[in-house]
């Protein structure tokens, strides 16, 4: 006869391959999504990376240099990205997360512990706002529970650990939520799409890729 202990066992251990098939269906779902949004919402200068007039500030990959992440959902795309420039990196929970420009934290929240698609869950993302110097901003998401190194007020270079990701807020799965905005007249939020200093050279990120942060010298602040 089976002991409680082992029946409750046995139906985790069922359960894991089950959850891995939804998190891999949810991955290809996603990025599917991302691909389509590519030829409809984006100017065509963007999906080529064609832009030759574009002086804007150069991101850094926002994980230590060297480890490669999949970028699973790009801007704009029909899940959780609509009229939004945002990158969803695919990371295991825990793995460090880097300031991917200098500025100030001005925002820190790390005191969840719940996830899901229900609207009630947007408000949930443990996540690090950090200010440039031009009065942009950037946003880290979905951070582990008690997972930020920084605080509000502190001082961030390009490249410090900042804090840990996690699987926080409106997440179905270990991502980090990363976007640049500034605001407007009215305080909202205006995302912009931004190129990445990647492995592969200067470039805006395209879903279904791999990208990590090269090492060099001279790192743009
Ligand atoms: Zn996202």
């Amino acid at each position: 006869m089976l002991t409680k202990n082992t029946k409750e066992k046995r139906k985790k251990q069922s359960r894991l391959p089950e959850r891995l098939l939804i998190t891999l269906a949810f991955l290809l779902l996603i990025n599917v999504c991302s691909k389509a949004q590519d030829s409809d919402s984006i100017s065509p200068e963007l999906q080529k990376t064609q832009f030759t007039t574009d002086t804007s500030f150069i991101y850094q990959i926002p994980f230590e240099t060297e480890h490669s992440h999949m970028l699973v959902q790009g801007s704009h795309s029909m899940f959780s990205h609509h009229n939004q420039y945002a990158s969803d990196f695919y990371v295991k929970p825990g793995t460090p997360v880097c300031a991917s420009r200098s500025g100030v934290v001005i925002d820190v929240k790390s005191d969840s512990k719940v996830h899901g698609l229900r609207k009630k869950f947007l408000s949930k993302g443990n996540h690090i706002i950090i200010m440039h110097a031009d009065s942009t901003f950037a946003a880290y998401w979905h951070l582990k529970h008690d997972g930020s190194t920084v605080t509000e007020g502190d001082t961030v270079q390009v490249g410090d650990i900042i804090g840990y990701s996690g699987n926080t807020g409106y997440s179905a799965f270990p991502h980090l939520h990363f976007m640049v905005f500034r605001k407007n007249e009215n305080n909202k939020r205006i995302t912009m799409p931004v190129r990445f200093r990647t492995q592969k050279g200067i470039c805006y990120l395209k879903p279904g890729h791999k990208y990590c942060r090269p090492k060099r010298k001279n790192a743009q602040r």
